[in-house]
């Protein structure tokens, strides 16, 4: 899998940026400058970092150093407050970044502008590779094929790309990230992990606040579970059994629900935490309510929810949205059965950016 290449500052940690400011003739707190200026000031420039000598700076562009903030190509603006970006890379590549408020100023629903300050919780999801590799068969992103991984720059810089876009404060607003965007994170978990510590170190985000999804890379769960800084676990089921899961998600040959069963139910969770399983609808193949059973036995013994999402339709994929009843008949026979269970909502899904359908589109 070819690696992005190293383009800017964004991306380093306080050791590497240490290391640089030496070989630039700097004192080491210049490292501690350049840090405070990418993560928690997210300067987009290098010129706008004012306590640097302007010497030093000189002597970085020459050498075409810059911070390497993606840039926006374009916003996709829903009805329903959601935003979805195309954001360009170094190299030219895209991928996208949705932000997603909620409260009053995130449910316009009139197709004008939410109010940029009126939302009362946002959540920033981002990609983690341009393309996707897994090919689950109900998603837009798996028709890309994978291109290429993000680098823990290009991963940070999604995030402060759309706070600088939309202005937010994080002192005073509050923003979740999830990584559940184009890509598989744990395809990609060395620049993953490296991006959720300059997020938490750097950027100011509490773990807590943050979730990965994986479709079951059982063995970078099992590291996952072992890291001593990490977001919270959501695993994409999607299936009651295997032959269901291998329809709809290939992945499942390597790993099958045994495997990815046995990591959920060994996963060391912290208190009051639990692993979300999200299970994504589809009409006919995976919402009958003898498959809603099947799935309340294969989650026993795991401190668990289940987000249950209706499919996102899309050109070229081949399944229905289920009724809604079905869905509803679905979540009731979790929560009966003691799981709970919710019904997601789906945001952007008139600017294909609700899950499962971000694919570069770009009418
Ligand atoms: S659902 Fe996630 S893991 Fe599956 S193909 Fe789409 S982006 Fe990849």
């Amino acid at each position: 899998m070819p690696e992005s290449r190293q383009n800017g500052l964004l991306g380093l940690d306080i050791q590497e940026l240490s290391q640089l400011a030496l070989r630039y003739g700097q004192p080491e707190y210049r490292a501690h400058q350049l840090f405070d200026a990418i993560y928690p000031q997210r300067q987009g420039s290098l010129d706008a970092i004012s306590t640097l000598p302007r010497q030093f700076v000189s002597a970085l562009k020459s050498e075409g150093v810059e911070i390497g903030l993606p840039t926006i190509e374009k916003r996709f603006q829903s009805t329903d407050g959601t935003i979805r970006y195309l954001l360009a890379m170094a190299d030219g590549e895209t991928v996208e970044t949705v932000w997603m408020p909620e409260g009053d100023g995130g449910e316009a629903g009139d197709g004008s502008e939410a109010g940029d300050n009126d939302w009362q919780r946002a959540t920033i999801c981002v990609s983690s590779q341009v393309g996707c590799a897994v090919n689950c068969q109900f998603c837009l992103t798996a028709l890309l094929g994978v291109k290429r991984n993000l680098s823990a720059g290009e991963i940070v810089g999604q995030v402060t790309a759309v706070l600088n876009d939309r202005n937010v404060d994080l002192e005073r607003q509050r923003v979740n990230i999830v990584f559940m965007g184009m890509g598989e994170p744990f395809l990609n978990y060395g620049q993953f992990m490296k991006s959720v510590r300059l997020l938490v170190e750097g950027v100011g985000f509490p773990a807590s606040r943050m979730t990965v999804s994986t479709s079951g890379i059982v063995p970078r769960i099992v590291d996952f579970g072992g890291e001593p800084v990490r977001p919270k676990l959501a695993i994409s089921l999607n299936a009651p059994n295997d032959a269901v899961r291998t329809q709809i998600m290939p992945i499942n040959r390597k790993w099958n629900l045994e495997l990815l069963m046995q990591a959920a139910r060994e996963f060391p969770l912290r208190n009051r935490e639990r692993i979300t399983f999200e299970y994504v609808l589809l009409n006919g193949v995976n919402d009958q309510p003898s498959q809603a059973r099947e799935v309340v036995e294969l989650v026993r013994g795991v401190r668990c929810k289940v987000n249950l999402i209706a499919l996102n339709p899309g050109p070229g994929i081949g399944f229905a949205t289920p009724a809604e009843e079905n869905v509803r008949k679905f979540q009731t026979l979790l929560v009966e059965a003691g799981i709970p269970a919710f019904v997601r909502k789906p945001r952007g899904r008139d600017i294909y950016a609700a899950c499962g359908q971000l694919k570069r589109t770009v009418a």
